[in-house]
């Protein structure tokens, strides 16, 4: 299974199948592995909820590779395509054959799927939790709150190793900057000493361990304040216990796990886990 995974992941991609029903029409790269897909559907495009997410694939090796992606764009402008904020994983089975493909390649995409929604009207202020790429479906929900005039009081964090891993920078810096949404935007480098992040003056550490400094900074409660976590199952465990700690309660820590504890991309292929599998489905 091994081989075969390695096998795959060096495959041709297919140009074409009769499964492809998309197309990628735009990319662009915040560095060498993390990237920006706007991928379009062949007809209208199907609705879903921010927070939500879609599967999209090729076909390789004479098999379709798939994996699901939190959509980061906004349903208003699902005919424009999707976007979907990416990590090339190294030795993964499916972002390498992704990062092959020249725009105009056609594909697969089919959702959406996923509970990791708003719930309607909430007065609360809710903490929006991120490691790395777990950014993307809040900033879905912000840029759709901000088209329908909505809003909700935000607390942005985003924990990544370096500066250069703060997807969507400038985008939420900018709604904080002009007050186009009432967000304060808490990003945070968990490599303070590495000559990569020289001159970084934000927070330092891993996420989860702002949760509960940042809690007692802003007066958030378990009567005032909601949790959503998304991106690498050790954070969402950590916050989750750091909030359970903390008083909330169950209703109020929402999840959205990429993916199994514990399985690297070897190890995930070698035992045929399916990560477009997910806890809430
Ligand atoms: C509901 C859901 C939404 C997701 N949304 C996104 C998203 O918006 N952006 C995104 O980049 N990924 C997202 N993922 C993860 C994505 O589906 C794939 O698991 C990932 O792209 C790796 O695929 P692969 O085939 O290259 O690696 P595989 O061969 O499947 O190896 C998977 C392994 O790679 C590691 N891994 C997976 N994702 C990441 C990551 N983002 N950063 C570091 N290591 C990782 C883990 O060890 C995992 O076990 C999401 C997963 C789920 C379940």
């Amino acid at each position: 299974m091994v081989e075969a995974a390695g096998l795959v992941g060096s495959g041709q991609v297919e140009p074409d199948a009769p499964q492809y029903n998309a197309t990628l029409v735009a990319r662009s790269d915040e560095n060498s592995s993390l990237g920006y897909f706007t991928i379009r559907l062949d007809g209208d495009p199907v609705p879903f909820e921010p927070g939500q997410y879609m599967t999209i694939g090729v076909m390789a090796g004479g098999r379709m590779v798939q994996r699901p992606y939190s959509v980061a764009s906004s349903p208003r402008t699902a005919g424009n395509g999707y976007e979907l904020y990416i990590r090339l994983v190294e030795g993964g089975q499916f972002t390498p054959l992704l990062w092959q493909l020249p725009l105009g390649h056609r594909m697969r995409m089919i959702g959406p799927k996923g509970k990791f929604t708003l719930q309607p009207d909430d007065p609360r202020t809710h903490l929006f939790i991120s490691s790395g790429t777990g950014n993307a479906p809040f900033v879905s929900m912000i840029r759709t709150q901000i088209v329908d005039g909505l809003s909700r009081p935000v607390l942005f964090l985003n924990g990544v190793s370096y500066t250069e891993e703060l997807g969507y920078r400038a985008l939420v810096e900018g709604w904080q900057r002009d007050r186009t949404f009432p967000l304060t935007y808490l990003p945070t480098v968990s490599r303070a000493a590495d000559p990569r992040n020289a001159g970084w003056t934000g927070r330092i550490g891993r996420v989860e361990a702002i949760v509960e400094p940042v809690c007692r900074e802003f007066g958030l409660t378990p009567d005032n304040a909601i949790a959503y976590l998304c991106g690498n199952p050790d954070m969402i465990l950590n916050a989750h216990a750091t909030f359970q700690a903390l008083g909330f309660a169950e209703e109020a820590i929402r999840k959205e796990l990429y993916w199994p504890k514990g399985k690297e991309p070897k190890l995930a292929a070698a035992e045929g886990i399916d990560p477009a599998v997910n806890d809430d489905e």
